[in-house]
This record gives C-alpha cells, sequence and structure tokens, in this order.
C-alpha cells in the first residue's frame, strides 16, 4: 500500500536577515520562450525550448532539495571524499570548483538556507555562440548553461544526501543567497565593474550555482587576481558599451548591507526584452574575448 508521505522540513541553518536583499522573480523573463524560435532552424528551436522548460522546472526542483535531509547529520569528510567529488563534477562538465562558508549577509531577507558551507559551480557558456550576441544563437547559450548546470547542481546535491550530509542546491537561474559575493571569498575571479564575476579563465561568461552543505569543506586554494584586478579597475568597456545603458558608474551602496547595486534593474530586463536577450556585458568584456 502506498501512502503520500507529508514532507518533512527541518530546522534551516540561517533564516536572511538582510532587509535590503529582496528575492524578486524575474516574471519578464518567463514569457521569453517563444522568441528567437521564429528565426533559428526548427532543430534549434527545439533545442531553445527544452533549455527554457529544463530550466525553469530545474529551479523549481531546486527549491524542493531541502527535503529529504531528515537523518542527515554527518559533517566530516576526508581529502578522498572531495578527489571523488571534484572528478564527478568535471565529469559533468563542471569548470569551476570553490568552498566558502555560507556569509549570512549576502543571504535575501526572510528566505531558508539549509547548510553552514557554500560550495561553488561554475560552467562556461562558449565564446563562439556569446560573440554573436545579441542573438538567438548566444540567448541559446545562455539557457543551455543555466539549465546544464542546473541539473548538475541538482545532481551533486542529491549525492552530497545520499552520503549524510544536510545539503541544498541553489540554482544557477537563482539562488536564496547571492553567488558573487561567495564566488570572490572562495578565490574563484574578482567583481567586475558591471557587478558581475570576472575569473582569468572566461571573463564574466560563466554562471555560478551553490550547494550549502553541513558538510567539512577543504580549503580552497586561490588564484593569483592582481593583474585581472587591475585590468578591470582600468577599463570600463562594459559601463560604456552597456547595450541597454543600464550600468551604473558609480554603483549604489546599502545602508546596513555590504551588496552594492550595479545594474539598473528595469533598463536592463527592457534590454534583454527588447535586444533577444541582450547579453551584450558578456561579449564586451575583454577579459572573455577569444580570437
Ligand atoms: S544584459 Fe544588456 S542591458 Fe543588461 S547589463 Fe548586459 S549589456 Fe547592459
Ligand atoms: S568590461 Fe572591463 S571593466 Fe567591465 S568587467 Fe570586463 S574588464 Fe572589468
Amino acid at each position: 500500500m502506498f501512502y503520500n508521505m507529508p514532507e518533512i522540513e527541518i530546522e534551516p541553518t540561517f533564516i536572511g536577515k538582510n532587509e535590503s536583499l529582496k528575492f524578486i522573480v524575474p516574471k519578464e523573463l518567463f514569457s521569453m520562450s517563444t522568441g528567437p524560435a521564429e528565426t533559428i532552424d526548427p532543430e534549434s528551436a527545439k533545442k531553445f525550448s527544452n533549455y527554457i522548460r529544463g530550466t525553469f522546472k530545474g529551479f523549481q526542483a531546486a527549491r524542493k532539495t531541502k527535503y529529504g535531509n531528515e537523518s542527515n547529520t554527518k559533517t566530516k569528510t576526508t581529502p578522498e571524499f572531495w578527489e571523488i567529488f571534484e572528478e564527478n563534477a568535471k565529469d559533468l562538465d563542471v569548470d569551476f570548483i570553490g568552498y566558502t562558508a555560507v556569509d549570512e549577509r549576502f543571504i535575501f531577507h526572510n528566505l531558508k538556507v539549509y547548510g553552514k558551507n557554500a560550495i561553488l559551480l561554475g560552467m562556461e557558456m562558449k565564446w563562439d555562440k556569446i560573440k554573436t550576441a545579441p542573438s538567438a544563437i548566444c540567448e541559446i547559450e545562455v539557457f543551455r548553461v543555466y539549465k546544464v548546470l542546473g541539473d548538475v547542481t541538482l545532481e551533486l546535491t542529491e549525492y552530497l544526501k545520499n552520503e549524510g550530509y544536510k545539503s541544498e542546491a541553489h540554482h544557477p537561474f537563482g539562488g536564496k543567497l547571492l553567488y558573487g559575493p561567495h564566488a570572490v571569498a572562495a578565490g574563484l575571479g574578482i567583481k567586475g565593474q558591471n557587478g558581475l564575476i570576472i575569473t582569468p579563465e572566461f571573463g564574466p561568461r560563466q554562471r555560478w550555482s551553490i550547494i550549502t552543505t553541513d558538510a567539512e569543506i577543504p580549503a580552497s586554494t586561490p588564484k593569483d587576481l592582481v593583474k585581472l584586478r587591475e585590468f578591470c579597475e582600468g577599463c570600463g568597456a562594459c559601463i560604456r558599451e552597456c547595450k541597454g545603458q543600464a550600468t551604473y558608474e558609480n554603483p549604489i551602496e546599502h545602508e546596513n548591507s555590504p551588496h552594492t547595486t550595479h545594474i539598473d534593474r528595469s533598463k536592463c530586463i527592457q534590454s534583454i526584452l527588447d535586444n533577444t536577450y541582450c547579453s551584450y556585458c558578456l561579449k564586451i568584456c575583454p577579459q572573455g574575448k577569444r580570437t
């Protein structure tokens, strides 16, 4: 006989206290499912539709990963455990893995987070597609990575849960905490002038996700980011060339919060809707360009 077992919610590790950080689902973007289908071949249109559907499905599935942690009380790990974890992640096309403690100042207000540590995952958006921005080809690549990295994040979260560690997935399309400050804390990149995380490997051309977990994390090996920081400080291309004129030259600071706002959200969304998902900022950053 089968019963509909109620989903038991466990105690969260954090509840976001930062009143300046509100999580807003970009509803306008949910209407993008048919845009480029008119201008691309049927095969690409089908792929695009699968990536969009997969992204939204994964985004919703991530919010449910807090369930199933009821008996997960393990915290101890070994170097071998992380070796295997990282091998699995690389086999699933993850380009970056980093570790840091969850910084509760960057959790969205009133959202509950499960797990005290953050595992950062990053995946490249390929230059041969991004260089065509703004275009349907670029848009498809953006959603490909949202979908693929989202699925990988869910898979690795379930792996940690099955190993006995309380863990929760935060999808690349939107999580319960800001990814940028955690990626910087993990030593993976710098915050660029447009607020995006810039890496020596791909500039701004990667998406991020996080797994929060009670598993003890290894120390991150920080990269040498001095040259990258100096270059970025003297560049400013993303402010000058932002297609929607949405990037602030002087980012807005917030009282009682360490985060800064670099983009006028409504102008950026308008440009995304008017210019086939825009994404011009992923293309113009010299750090991400390839010949
Ligand atoms: S997506 Fe377009 S409008 Fe938005 S920040 Fe990037 S270049 Fe500017
Ligand atoms: S375009 Fe220039 S200023 Fe903007 S993030 Fe890239 S390197 Fe930094």
